[in-house]
């Protein structure tokens, strides 16, 4: 059994929140174990905890078709949340929520150890840019200690809002180039230091 593996066997256990008390099944994540990318949503929603896996709703339909824009499928990326239960009536994740299932992310970045991490929505890119605006960064490579985060819309508010649309379906457009120029330079300056952008605390 890999070490990802037995970490979603724990995760299936977690009652360190409440959101335990109300879901049908934990949705950990998945994806290979060495994905050159990770990309890490809100939450599961109705059908992602019905089914114990990630964007598999209207959301993910849409990501699936962002990621064939680049020639990329989702079996070629590792998926997960920031939380891995639902929240009751798909309410915004608490802080004390996300505290609580905070190293059980920090694990899966460990294990898959990402070239590139995308944030999709607010509350992954607080975890890495606290102070960021999404409508400012979206799309910038930032390296944040040993990873590089692109923060992007999260692609169930881009599926309903032509502005923001448009701009994670240009934004995924830059992902080859930001993938192959860390391939070729893994230490390359890409983009800014969050610290020098002021976005970290
Ligand atoms: N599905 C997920 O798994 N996460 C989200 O953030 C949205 C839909």
């Amino acid at each position: 059994m890999s070490e990802l593996t037995e970490l979603y066997a724990e995760i299936a256990q977690c009652t360190k929140c409440a959101l335990a008390e109300g879901r049908n099944l934990t949705v950990p994540g998945e994806g290979p174990e060495d994905a050159e990318m990770m990309m890490i949503g809100e939450a599961p929603g109705y059908h992602e905890n019905r089914l114990g896996r990630p964007f598999v709703g209207a959301a993910g339909r849409f990501l699936e078709q962002l990621l064939a824009s680049i020639d990329m499928s989702r079996e070629d990326v590792y998926i997960c949340n920031v939380i891995k239960c639902r929240p009751p009536n798909n309410r915004d994740p608490l802080p004390h929520e996300i505290e609580a299932c905070s190293p059980y992310l920090d694990r899966q970045i460990e294990l898959v150890k990402p070239r590139v991490i995308i944030t999709l929505g607010r509350h992954s890119m607080a975890r890495y840019l606290p102070k960021a605006t999404i409508s400012k960064v979206h799309g910038k490579p930032v390296r944040v200690g040993e990873w590089v985060v692109v923060p992007m819309f999260h692609p169930a508010a881009a599926l309903h809002q032509p502005k923001y649309r448009a701009q994670i379906e240009e934004d995924f457009l830059k992902i080859p180039q930001i993938l192959k120029q860390l391939e070729r330079f893994p230490e390359a300056q890409l983009g800014q230091q969050a610290e020098q952008l002021s976005l970290f605390e």
